[in-house]
């Protein structure tokens, strides 16, 4: 009989399933991946067997043109691996698609939460809590300081400064998988019922929710707009084009940001923005250690961002934890 939880093994480039020979998020081309989501950091291109939900699935898809070797499992469907191991894909309220996934192996019960959050998101389905013996969590926001606002707050600051300047627009820097689709389905739930105007970059991935049941409502390019037909509008464009030649075109823009790293005065000025929005995708302190008190695991194993204050934070409270040295994975939005 071989030591409790040896066939669970953090990896530098993922976490390494021994007796089914299978990576979760590899940072590199495997034969047989578990892939959380479908953000560039976990879900990369090149293995010889992929296996996800089926939203990230499809958002693989798009990105990498190719769905060889795809094995969907749907929300609360477990998959036997080789070696013995169960695997069951749970909702991580992250972003369309995002699962935790649940491994079992000789009795011994593991949940790898790749990204989530806690808060209220119209396009996807909320975390849940599983217990577990191991619970491996993500820690982007990690620190005391990281809370994030009610959205509802953004969203207000949002529609309150394109009422007060009619003659600009407001041009929105969102990362073009999970965040311009929630701030999209959290104005239409605000009552925001004019079009929305669409950086190119941004039209594939919103249609694709939109053919996977999630309503954005009256969706424009910016493309082939008269400028003058913007004044008053809102416009979204992932983060890189927020300052670049493109957004010209644009009658006076108030730029905007929708990211966690908003809460970060120095971040908002480095990159020009004049209506920073804290709304993230990722858990916040809050977040974290009320998702670790809830879940009441064995022992909490902590990687992807800023390790040390919740490792902390579990000592203090009589938690075993340990911090793994994961390499490659950064928050897209950053
Ligand atoms: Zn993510
Ligand atoms: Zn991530």
């Amino acid at each position: 009989m071989s030591a409790p939880f040896a066939w669970i093994r953090p990896e530098p480039h993922g976490i390494h399933v021994v007796p089914a020979d299978t990576w979760i998020d590899p940072a590199r081309p495997v034969d047989s991946a578990l892939v959380t989501h479908g953000h560039a950091d976990h879900a990369r291109g090149g293995h010889g067997r992929t296996i996800a939900t089926p939203a990230t699935l499809a958002i693989m898809k798009l990105r990498y043109l190719t769905d060889a070797g795809s094995t969907p499992v749907e929300y609360g469907e477990t998959i036997r691996l080789p070696g013995g191991v169960d695997a069951t894909f749970v909702p991580a309220g992250h972003v369309l698609g995002s699962a935790q996934i649940l491994l079992e192996h000789a009795g011994e019960r593991v949940v790898v939460t790749g990204d989530y959050k806690r808060r209220p998101d119209p396009t996807c389905p909320p975390f849940e809590c599983t217990p577990c013996d191991i619970f491996i969590t993500e820690a982007t926001f990690g620190l005391p300081v990281f809370r994030h606002p009610p959205i509802e707050e953004e969203i207000a600051k949002l529609l309150k400064a394109r009422a007060d300047n009619p003659e600009r627009c407001v041009l929105v820097g969102a990362y073009a998988l999970g965040k311009a689709q929630r701030v999209i389905a959290e104005l239409r739930g605000a009552g925001y019922r004019e079009p929305i105007y669409l950086h190119g970059a941004l039209e594939r991935m919103c249609r694709l929710y939109e053919e996977l049941g999630v309503d954005l409502g009256e969706l424009r390019l910016v493309a082939g707009m008269p400028k003058g037909a913007l004044a008053g509008g809102i416009v979204l464009c992932p983060p890189s084009a927020l300052n670049d030649r493109w957004s010209r075109r644009l009658p006076d823009p108030i730029t905007a940001m929708a990211s966690g790293w908003m809460r970060v005065r120095q971040r908002a000025r480095q990159k020009m923005v004049e209506l920073p929005l804290v709304i993230s995708d990722h858990a916040d302190w809050d977040e974290l250690t009320r998702t670790i008190e809830e879940v009441d695991p064995g022992c909490t194993w902590i990687t992807h961002g800023r390790e040390d204050a919740l490792l902390r934070w579990c000592q203090l409270h009589q938690r075993k934890a340990r911090a793994l040295a994961l390499v490659g994975y950064e928050d897209e939005d950053d």
